[in-house]
């Protein structure tokens, strides 16, 4: 997706500062950190939200959430505890239509969310 700043990211087209990046994936620290530690990943693929997935994504989001876990540790997060977010939609709070978790970690979490 040529208009996409997450695909544009992937693309090393949009500078950010890479924490973990594999044939698949990417993740990068978000640009208005929410936490002490707010990491956004990314599949490379353009997948709009969750709402887009398909079958053959299965293997693509169980590789993420693996990733999250090294992730947690290089952040030095893994011990202390982390949240990871997926805003879907609009009532979702989604503003970038490109799939993306967020790992929040290094503070107490408040529940429920906003
Ligand atoms: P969401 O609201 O769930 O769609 O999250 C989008 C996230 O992307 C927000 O937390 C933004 O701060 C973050 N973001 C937007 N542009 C950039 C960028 N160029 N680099 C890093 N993070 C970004
Ligand atoms: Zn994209």
């Amino acid at each position: 997706m040529s208009d996409c700043i997450f695909c544009k990211i992937a693309m090393k087209e949009i500078p950010a500062k890479v924490v973990y990046e594999d044939e698949h994936i990417l993740a990068f620290h978000d640009i208005q950190p929410a936490a002490p530690s707010h990491v956004l990943v990314i599949p490379k693929e353009h997948i709009p939200s969750m709402a887009q997935l398909e079958e053959h994504h299965k293997v693509l989001i169980g590789h993420i959430h693996l990733a999250i876990q090294d992730i947690a540790v290089k952040l030095g997060i893994h011990e202390t505890g982390y949240r990871i977010v997926n805003n879907c939609g609009e009532q979702g709070g989604q503003t970038v239509h490109h799939l993306h978790f967020h790992l929040l970690g290094g503070r107490h979490m408040q529940w429920p969310p906003g």
